[in-house]
């Protein structure tokens, strides 16, 4: 399949006709930036409209050191004229405006980030129209072509070869990323924030490398884009190209990187048939094809939320991507377990006010290393916002918290998870079209080290192999070995909490936070439950556990808090804390709630 589709790609000049060679070389190009949007968009959620005017930077920084239009100081000089030095000089320009954006745009959320890029996507868009030494709005021809090894790329096939070395690069390198570590990280985006930096990944730092990432595959197009045409002016880079890429992105599809080039492709020979049929059907001119063209996005969305690619990806025959679990890989190394018995965890006087509202009320609490530990308590009592300010997710108004002897207060879930905690969370966390495998691979995170360069390449493989076998490891420990290559949405609720601690576990803890983790299980997967946590009592590993089900708590845990209206009522032993009158009260009050 793979390499018929190269055999096609090498071939296609000599078989189509010079019009569609020339529509392949615009397919070509627009899908360098909708593979980057397609990144940024579609995978990481961060919605950009401004793509075009990353083109323009990359076009226009050729066009003026190219064609010669800015004159470069003597020590410079000897670069004058190479549109090779140009493209260096574009993505330079392009990383230093794109961290400047990205600076000043990614942390906005929701409909404010979209709305940041068009801005900008609309200044830089006027200032390339104030350039009168390059044409100004009108625009300026006399750029010279690129030349490979001597000799100048002037026809349309030898730029066709060009572009598609490009697109192909793109292509493998944006695979090998979503494949890896830091693809996850990608991904994980999508699953919230809180879950990513629980998961020790640094959100802003990822949300970043796919913006830069995007911008220079787009200024790569806007580059290849000038010397295929020999002219710049401004229009290509303005918010009406910047809006057709996200078209191209959204038709295409989503979550898959051939997405991309299929959007492109449609969206691209769609508009030209669309432009030579519709005059002739309607016996006018007009831009009509917009108005079919929005029709038919909507009509698409509604029948496939993942584009075309999440249509063709259906077909009979058609492959599936799943990753494997390497056959042998070594074992990661694992962190030193402090010793049995020794105070891990402990508040002192924790206290949490939503506005007027005492949500935790100085909450003292200690956990061992090696014990299990209850936080019980009535609905709303504040056991959740407890398990928040201990693993950093929440900052407490006042009070301490001391996690292996250090404050941890104001440090953040992922330098805390980074000191051996884990979590997992009372209304899971998880991506629902991942795998099972991949979504407890994120828990490994930290585990890794390879940066978003290395695993393009693909020098990341001897530890992609480590991490994806512990997670397969941790996976077969709690049970889920049968879904391991299942979609995470696929699984009951119960079976997803499930995974949420195989994902916990994954980063090595010495210390588990988990949220209700039998709520949704049958007595026999409860049974298997209480068998694994044991065991992981048995290893040094310290659990602090939320329950309701007392049954499941009584027979399991080591001590017993309790907590109603924030406020600690009782601690002690399981047998003791049930016979106490407060609890039994608080019990009993709870009910008539
Ligand atoms: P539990 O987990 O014990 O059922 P929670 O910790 O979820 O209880 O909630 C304790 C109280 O704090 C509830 O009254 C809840 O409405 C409130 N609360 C929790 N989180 C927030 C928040 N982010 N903003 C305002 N109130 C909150
Ligand atoms: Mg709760």
């Amino acid at each position: 399949m793979k390499w018929v589709a190269l055999l096609l790609l090498l071939l296609a000049p000599l078989i189509v006709s010079p019009f569609y060679l020339t529509m392949l070389n615009y397919i070509g190009l627009y899908g360098l930036v909708t593979l980057g949007l397609l990144l940024l968009t579609g995978i990481g959620g961060l919605t950009s409209f401004g793509q075009a005017a990353f083109v323009g930077v990359g076009a226009y920084t050729t066009a003026a050191l190219s064609s010669g239009v800015i004159e470069l100081p003597t020590a410079l000089a000897w670069t004058q004229h190479s549109p090779w030095i140009a493209l260096l000089a574009g993505m330079l320009l392009t990383m230093a405006i794109a961290l400047l954006l990205g600076a000043l745009t990614l942390r906005l959320s929701g409909h404010y980030l979209p709305l940041g890029t068009i801005a900008w996507g609309i200044s830089l868009y006027y200032i390339f129209g104030s350039f009168d030494r390059l044409g100004g709005q009108t625009g300026m021809a006399g750029i010279p072509p690129i030349s490979l090894f001597g000799h100048p790329l002037v026809r349309a096939d030898e730029m066709y070869y060009l572009i598609w070395a490009f697109v192909l690069a793109a292509l493998v390198s944006t695979q090998n990323l979503l494949d890896s570590r830091q693809g996850r990280a990608i991904r994980a985006l999508k699953g919230g924030v809180v879950m990513a930096e629980a998961m020790g990944v640094n959100t802003m730092r990822v949300r970043m490398a796919i913006f830069v990432i995007a911008a220079l595959q787009a200024c790569a197009s806007g580059w290849l884009y000038v010397h295929l045409q020999r002219f710049i002016n401004p229009s290509p880079f303005g918010l009406q190209y910047g809006i057709d890429y996200l078209f191209m992105a959204v038709i295409g599809g989503a979550g898959q990187v051939w997405g991309a080039i299929l959007g492109a492709g449609v969206i691209t020979l769609l508009k030209q048939w669309l432009q030579d049929i519709l005059p002739g059907l309607l016996g006018r001119t007009g831009n009509f094809e917009m108005i079919v063209f929005g029709a038919l996005l909507i009509l698409l969305l509604q029948r496939s939320r993942s584009g075309l690619w999440g249509l063709v990806s259906r077909l009979p025959g058609m492959p599936v991507r799943r990753r494997r679990v390497p056959a042998t890989a070594e074992p990661l190394p694992r962190r030193t377990m402090p010793l049995r018995g020794e105070v891990i965890l402990e508040a002192k006087g924790v206290t949490r006010r939503f506005g007027g509202l005492v949500a935790n009320n100085a909450m003292d609490l200690t956990v061992h290393s090696g014990e299990i530990l209850a936080l019980i308590g009535p609905n709303g009592a504040g056991k959740s916002t407890m398990f928040n300010q201990l693993s950093g997710v929440d900052i407490p108004t006042s009070g301490a918290v001391l996690f292996r002897g250090r404050p941890i207060v104001g440090w953040g879930s992922r330098a805390i998870a980074r000191l051996g905690l884990s979590r997992s969370f009372q209304h899971v966390r998880l991506l629902p079209e991942m795998s099972v495998l991949e979504n407890v691979a994120i828990g490994a995170h930290l585990r890794g080290r390879s940066g978003v360069l290395a695993v393009a390449l693909r020098l990341d493989r001897a530890e992609e192999a480590r991490l994806l076998a512990e997670a397969a490891y941790q996976v077969e420990r709690v049970g889920l070995k049968e879904h391991l290559l299942d979609a995470a949405g696929t699984l009951a609720l119960g079976k997803q909490r499930i995974l949420e601690i195989a994902r916990a576990l994954a980063s090595d803890p010495c210390l588990l936070l988990l949220d209700e983790p039998a709520a949704g299980l049958r007595h026999q997967e409860k049974r298997e439950l209480c068998g694994l946590l044991r065991k992981l009592r048995e290893e040094g590993i310290a659990i602090l556990l939320v329950e309701h089900d007392m049954d499941f708590v009584m027979g399991l845990v080591d001590r017993v808090v309790v907590m109603n209206f924030g406020e600690k009522i009782a601690e002690g032993l399981p047998d003791q804390v049930q016979r106490n009158p407060a609890v039994l009260e608080a019990y009993l009050g709870g009910v008539n709630e």
